[in-house]
């Protein structure tokens, strides 16, 4: 009798009719957004990416909706993940796999103008650390999972949710500890991450774009080395290592005319035609480099008038999918040329291409997309950073990124800066998008 009366009290609670196939909308939108708010105001900073809190509040969600979540501690019992299951028509076909991270970066409270951990409404968005990346989108992944389950909606195949810990510090506890210990709970077909999102300027001026991600770039981490004589600086010479290393570093960054287009990049320039211009499309169209770090100097701190023998750089260069490392390396060395300077390998990529598009998921994202915004485009997109999916995407599982929000390229930009904020409209849209996806046939 207990368990009858939760439950008649808990679809109350999420706005469902015992027999409706269509949520309540205007309930369900509240309920998520109280949640998402409670969510972003538990501190979950990594590092120490102590994700107990999070977990616990995910936790008692699904457990108040009859679903059975599992937490595992990875390491240590701050290091907390999530993962629960629905099961699907077909119980032999591997699942969906809905993936998203509950740790935050850190945040410097003095440069906040709203508090960074308060969820404050203001002039139509909600502000602090983890709005965009990416607690809004857990919740939206969250929201249609219980939705589905509310409704008496059977999946075809398994969704598997899982919450990881710390994806700002690369997974090691989190996806990559999940991996390597439990493959078995996961093993799916299909990963729906962060990556992509939707932008009326981000991708093309004026045009409503969802890029939904299918790659990421590559990250090959280079330190170069310059050595060169030792002397009095108040007489210059030719073999100044940091002279050889400033032409180094010119001669690295000289980007060869690349011969063909990434095919990813081709086929966004098929569906949006001429690209805006920014950093974010200037990042996906080529491999880059950037310089991160410089070291040279003899002394504590380092004379000025000493020229030293050594001098050292560190270059983050990301790489196209489809582009070898080792190539990319044998290029630089060749247009560098110079025997004083050595590139040690700080990282070393593999490369598991990017995923294929021709898939019933693919299909499902876009038209539960287009559904909501008619006159959008959607298409295939390479990102520049790395994502957890990269890590499933080895072991042959077909990964997409997308948050499926309008988000302009101005407020992406606070991604991990002191004014995160998220528009209310967009993430109630998102919750809609993601229910039409996961009651697809996939
Ligand atoms: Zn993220």
């Amino acid at each position: 009798m207990r368990a009858f009366g939760t439950a008649i009290l808990l679809l109350a609670s999420f706005g469902i009719p015992a027999c409706a196939a269509e949520p309540d909308w205007p309930a369900v939108e509240r309920h998520a957004m109280d949640l998402f708010r409670r969510y972003v105001r538990i501190q979950s900073v990594n590092p120490p990416a102590d994700t107990r809190e999070t977990a616990k509040l995910l936790q008692a969600e699904f457990a108040k909706a009859g679903l059975e979540p599992k937490l595992y501690e990875a390491g240590s019992a701050i290091h907390t993940n999530l993962v629960v299951r629905l099961p699907g028509r077909d119980r032999t076909a591997k699942p969906l796999l809905l993936l998203n991270h509950m740790d935050v970066v850190p945040v410097d409270p003095k440069q906040w103008k709203e508090a960074p951990f308060g969820a404050e409404e203001k002039d139509g968005f909600i502000w602090g650390r983890g709005t965009l990346d990416m607690k809004s989108l857990a919740i939206q992944q969250l929201t249609a999972l219980i939705l589905l389950k509310q409704l008496g909606i059977t999946p075809p195949r398994d969704i598997v949710f899982l919450s990881t810990c710390d994806e700002e510090s690369d997974g090691v506890y989190g996806a990559g500890w999940m991996i390597a210990n439990h493959w078995d709970e996961l093993n799916p077909e299909y990963v729906l991450d962060e990556g992509g999102i939707g932008s009326k300027d981000l991708y093309a001026d004026g045009k409503t774009v969802f890029g939904v991600s299918v790659g990421d770039k590559q990250v090959f981490w280079l330190k170069v080395r310059a050595t060169g004589t030792s002397g009095h600086a108040s007489q210059p010479i030719p073999n100044n290592a940091n002279d050889i290393l400033l032409r180094a570093i010119e001669k690295a960054r000289e980007f060869p005319a690349s011969s063909k287009t990434n095919p990813i990049v081709q086929t966004m320039k098929d569906s949006i035609g001429t690209f805006a211009q920014n950093k974010f499309m200037n990042a996906i169209q080529q491999n880059t480099i950037s310089l991160t770090t410089l070291r040279s100097g003899v002394g504590d701190p380092p004379k000025v008038n000493v020229i030293p023998s050594i001098a050292e750089a560190t270059l983050d260069c990301r790489l196209l999918p489809g582009q070898n490392a080792e190539e990319f390396l044998s290029e630089i060395k060749a247009r560098v040329n110079d025997s004083r300077v050595t590139f040690e390998r700080l990282s070393s990529p593999s490369d598991p291409g990017p995923s294929r598009t021709d898939t019933p998921l693919y299909q499902a994202v876009r038209a539960a997309i287009l559904k909501e915004h008619p006159d959008a485009t959607v298409m295939p997109l390479i990102i520049p950073y790395g994502t957890d999916t990269q890590k499933f995407r080895k072991r042959g599982v077909v990964g997409y990124g997308i948050a499926p929000m309008i988000i302009d390229a101005a407020t992406l930009a606070t991604m991990h800066s002191d004014s995160e904020h998220i528009p209310v409209e967009e993430f109630r849209a998102g919750l809609h998008i993601y229910f039409d996806v996961l009651r697809s046939q996939f």
